[in-house]
Formats: C-alpha cells, sequence, structure tokens
C-alpha cells in the first residue's frame, strides 16, 4: 500500500533520515539531502512547464543525477521514458519522436552526439555533468574523466537547453512542488524494448507495477536489514531490471546505494567491493563472468556480498560455482523476466533449495504456466511458452493496441503476457528456460535451441563467451555457426571444439561453423546479443 514511486523515496527518507543513500565515487547524500533534490526537481520541472502526464526522456549513466531526474519527474507527475546512452542519433529521435517527449535530461558528455533540442517537439533539454557531482578519485574516473574533461570547457548551451544544478538550485531547499495525485495504475515509465516482435515499442510500466515488483523481488532476498543493508548498483538503472532490483530496492529498504557509472570496467568494481563492502549485488552473468575471469580478482577481498540475483540471460553453472567461491559463498542466485513484467517474475530462492539451471520458482503475487500454441496450460515437464500474470505486468505498448492485444490475452479471468519465451515447469514447480522462441534454429527440419550448443561450448574449459546462431544454408535451411571468445591466455582449435560438440550434442546440433572473437556484442545490460551476430553475419560479404 505505498501507492507511488515518489511516497516510497519519502517514507525512506522520512524512517531513515540521515542513512547515506547514494555514493557516487567518493560523494555521498543522505536521504533526507535526495528527497530535498527530487521536490526541487519536481518543482522545477512544473516551473519549466512540465504537465501531469508528460513524457520526460532521461539518458544518463548511474549517477545521482539519474536518482534525482527519475523521482523529480515522477514526483511532478510525469511518465519517466529510459533512454540507453549506447543509442545512435536515429535510435534516441525515434524514441523521442515514439514516445512524445518534450523533456530529454541528459548528461552533457552525451549532448553532442544528439543535439536533441533540434528533434520536433523537444521544447527542453536539460543536462548535467557527472562532474556535478564530483570530485572522483582520479584513478576511479576511467573512463568519464576523459570523455567530461573535453566538455567541460564548451557546456552545451542554446534558447532549449537548461543546466540541472542550476534549476535545483534555483528552488528553495523547503519547496513543496505542487501535488498530483499519483494513483498506482497512473504511468511511471515508458521501457523500451524489441518485445517477441523486435520492433522498439514502450511497455507501460505503471507505479503501482514498479512497486510490486520492488517489493516481490526483495520478499524473496533473506534477512533484509532495512536501513543497513550497502547495495552495489552496477547494472544500469535505464533498463528497468537495474532500476526495480538496485535504484528502486535500495530506496525500499533504505539501502546505501553505490553508484557504479561504468560496469565494464572491472577493476573498478573491484576496489569499489573493497572498499564500500556492500551486502547486495544485482548483476547480469556476463558481469559475475567476467570478476571471475578478471587477472585482479584473487587480490581483492570481496566477502562482505551476501545476495545477489542474476537475471537477464541464462547464468552458467561454472559461472555461479566459481563466483560463490572467490567471494566465499554469496548466494548468487538465477532469475529471469522481462521488460513488460517490469522485470522480474521467477527466482530461485536465495537460501533453500536451488535447482541449477532452473530460474526458480515465480515470485510472490506472480502466476506462471506453459501454454500450448492455443494457449492452453501443458502437462509438466513439456515445452511450450511461458505465460505470467501479476500486479507487475504492465498495462500495454504505448499507442499499440494492437501488439498489446496480442501480448495480453485474457483467459479464465486473468490478464496473461506471452513472454516469447520457451519453457518447462517441473513437478515440483520450478521453471527452465529452453531458449527464446524467435532465436530457434531450424536445420533440416530439426528445432535446435542455440543454449543447448552454447551450454556445452561453456563447459570446455578454454570457453569465457559463446553464442549461436542459425544461418541460411542451401538444403538444410539453417546450419549452426558459433562465436567463441576464449579464457585470457587461453584457446581450443576448431577440430577441438567441434569434437568436444560432437561427443555431447545429437549430430545434427553440432556447429559446422566456428568464429573467434575477442568479445561478442552485448546489450546495455551485458546480454550477449545474438540478433547482432546474426546482422553482421548477413551483412558480411560472401
Ligand atoms: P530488447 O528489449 O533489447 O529487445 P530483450 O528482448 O532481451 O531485449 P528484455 O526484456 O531486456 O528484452 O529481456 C527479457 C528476455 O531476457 C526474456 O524474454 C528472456 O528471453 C531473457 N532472459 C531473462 N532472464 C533469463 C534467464 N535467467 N535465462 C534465460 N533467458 C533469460
Amino acid at each position: 500500500d505505498i501507492g507511488n514511486l515518489p511516497a516510497m523515496l519519502e517514507r525512506t527518507a522520512l524512517r531513515f533520515p540521515d542513512r547515506t543513500a547514494l555514493h557516487f565515487m567518493g560523494q555521498k547524500c543522505t536521504y533526507r539531502q535526495l528527497w530535498q533534490d527530487v521536490r526541487r526537481f519536481a518543482a522545477a520541472l512544473q516551473q519549466q512547464g512540465v504537465q501531469p502526464g508528460d513524457r520526460v526522456s532521461i539518458m544518463l549513466p548511474n549517477c545521482p543525477q539519474f536518482v534525482v531526474a527519475f523521482y523529480g519527474a515522477s514526483l511532478a507527475g510525469a511518465v519517466v521514458v529510459n533512454t540507453s546512452p549506447l543509442y545512435v542519433a536515429p535510435e534516441l529521435t525515434h524514441q523521442l519522436l515514439d514516445s512524445g517527449s518534450e523533456t530529454l535530461v541528459i548528461l552533457d558528455s552525451f549532448y553532442p552526439r544528439f543535439e536533441a533540442d533540434r528533434v520536433p517537439g523537444v521544447k527542453r533539454v536539460i543536462v548535467t555533468g557527472v562532474q556535478d557531482a564530483l570530485p572522483f578519485p582520479k584513478n576511479l574516473l576511467y573512463p568519464l574523466r576523459e570523455r567530461m574533461q573535453g566538455h567541460a570547457a564548451t557546456p552545451p548551451s542554446g534558447e532549449r537547453v537548461h543546466q540541472m544544478q542550476a534549476l535545483i538550485h534555483a528552488q528553495p531547499t523547503g519547496v513543496q512542488p505542487r501535488t498530483v495525485p499519483l494513483a498506482p495504475d497512473t504511468l511511471a515509465l515508458l521501457q523500451y524494448t524489441g518485445g517477441t516482435t523486435g520492433t522498439p515499442k514502450g511497455a507501460m510500466l505503471t507505479h503501482g507495477n514498479l512497486i510490486a515488483n520492488t517489493v516481490q523481488a526483495s520478499a524473496w532476498m533473506p534477512d533484509l536489514q532495512m536501513g543497513q543493508e550497502v547495495l552495489l548498483a552496477a547494472i544500469p538503472f535505464f533498463h528497468v531490471y537495474g532500476m526495480t532490483t538496485a535504484m528502486n530496492m535500495g530506496v525500499l529498504i533504505g539501502a546505501t546505494v553505490v553508484l557504479v557509472p561504468n560496469p565494464r570496467d572491472i577493476k573498478m568494481l573491484l576496489t569499489l567491493v573493497q572498499s564500500m563492502k556492500p551486502t547486495l549485488f544485482p548483476g547480469v552473468p556476463t558481469m559475475y563472468g567476467a570478476i571471475n575471469a578478471h587477472p585482479d580478482t584473487p587480490r581483492y577481498d570481496l566477502t562482505s556480498i551476501r545476495a545477489c540475483i542474476s537475471g537477464s540471460a541464462p547464468l552458467p553453472h561454472e559461472t555461479a560455482r566459481r563466483f560463490r567461491e572467490i567471494t566465499r559463498g554469496a548466494n548468487l542466485v538465477e532469475g529471469y523476466g522481462l521488460t513488460e513484467a517490469s522485470p522480474v517474475t521467477h527466482c530461485n530462492p536465495v537460501t533453500g533449495e536451488q535447482q541449477l539451471g532452473s530460474i526458480g520458482l515465480p515470485v510472490p503475487g506472480v502466476y506462471a504456466y506453459v501454454a500450448a500454441p492455443d494457449g492452453t496450460p501443458l502437462p509438466n515437464g513439456e515445452a511450450g511458452e511461458l505465460y505470467v500474470s501479476g500486479p507487475n505486468v504492465m498495462a500495454g505498448y504505448w499507442q499499440r493496441d494492437e501488439e498489446s492485444r496480442a501480448t495480453l490475452p485474457v483467459r479464465a479471468g486473468r490478464t496473461w503476457l506471452r513472454t516469447g519465451d520457451v519453457a518447462v515447469m517441473s513437478d515440483d514447480g520450478f521453471f527452465r528456460i529452453v531458449d527464446r522462441q524467435k532465436d530457434v534454429i531450424i536445420a533440416g527440419g530439426f528445432n535446435i535451441y542455440p543454449r543447448e550448443v552454447e551450454e556445452v561450448l561453456y563447459a570446455h574449459p578454454a570457453v569465457q563467451e559463446a553464442a549461436a546462431i542459425g544461418v541460411p544454408h542451401p538444403h538444410r535451411g539453417e546450419t549452426v555457426k558459433v562465436f567463441v571468445v576464449f579464457r585470457p591466455g587461453m584457446q581450443a582449435s576448431q577440430n577441438e571444439l567441434e569434437s568436444w560438440c560432437r561427443e555431447r550434442l545429437s549430430p545434427y546440433k553440432v556447429p559446422k561453423l566456428y568464429e573467434v572473437r575477442s568479445e561478442l556484442p552485448k546489450s546495455a545490460v551485458g546480454k550477449v546479443l545474438r540478433r547482432a551476430l546474426a546482422d553482421q553475419e548477413r551483412a558480411a560479404p560472401k
């Protein structure tokens, strides 16, 4: 019964006013200060003419301004639109136009790439520099320092460009923004996602959806100490996975949230873990894998970490085992979710029985079943599309009624979300993801799930990362091609990999084509992008 997101922050600020809310590269602020800045930013947006229901896009890495912009825009009654800093200009333009955003909050060093104030309909661009939240200790700043120093001399300017810090400081500290009613079904966030069709569209997530999922995810964590946890926020807030399990979860439980602007800098991550002693560390498999593989890892003390939810992609067994070893027993458990569900729907129990290779059980309040193509439930043990339902499931796709109806069918009096993933449920209620429906490779009439092939390669001692895709074949329709990244200092020949696969897979699943890469394309959350590999393959000269 928290009602809305700003109310959740206010509650924590009243309960733990002096607790450090955010820690960013040596700078910190308390929950009292955070709530004050959120109110000032909300008032500033209202003064700028932002009306309830207006869309406010945010393009920031994890930094204090992200949290202020998100909660401030929400308090002003606006709908936040998350945008990825990895976007190129046409992607941002599409999203600004599609969402009808009149306001964009953007890091000053990202600004020159876009000059988004020229996009039709955009009335104001609010820029902020991470240096506004400095000082950075010198050794920790890479690589943002270089980028930002380049722009410090020429701050973006223009009729529609405003400085976030100036807007906030123009408001008195005790300012009360105009009250806007925010109900649980009020829209809070548009999170763009490909969904099952691939065209980017905005999943409409309400205050109720986001709060429900934050509560559901935290209910799954054992022995959470209100006002005492330290949460390492390495996954980006501009994806709903990081927003829920790092930012909003931190706020709900009054944690100190340690902000990591660049999670690819593993050395920085290790330094932060050792110095800040986080207890909770939600992440993605590639992140845990990169920490495992880093040569400096054994020199750092990572034993403060108690619980980690890994989501967004399958967690290879070996990654989980090794991470538990280097943290001396952190509970790293695999969960599952998707943007349209805010996103967490399943997770292995953090304490108690876990099933390796499974995504666990539905989190409290989530219903789930495995469906035949006509939507009827399949018996346990049979593979079919995973359907889920619960208070965390989106209201629909922004201005796409037809796709919303197709994705959210009503059955037996409930609205269900079709996930587009193939799953199996066991007799004891644990679910296993077989693969994505759309990534299935069809070779000579057989269905091949790329994940099965990848798991075999991951088990090879020299392989750090692997991805399998289908490439056109004149007689078989498609054939399997794999891309592998070797562990530092290790390698294997194609013959060796092929016989490794031959011993472990039926002949039709054995990859015929192998390509070694130094890295694999990944999404902003660190998920290996099979789609990008398939695009590269199509574009490559034959
Ligand atoms: P985009 O939004 O860019 O299209 P996406 O399709 O990956 O990306 P997300 O909502 O970010 O969309 O991710 C959800 C998907 O991630 C799920 O549908 C599922 O395929 C995959 N996924 C998440 N967790 C797991 C897991 N533990 N195991 C296997 N797959 C997972």
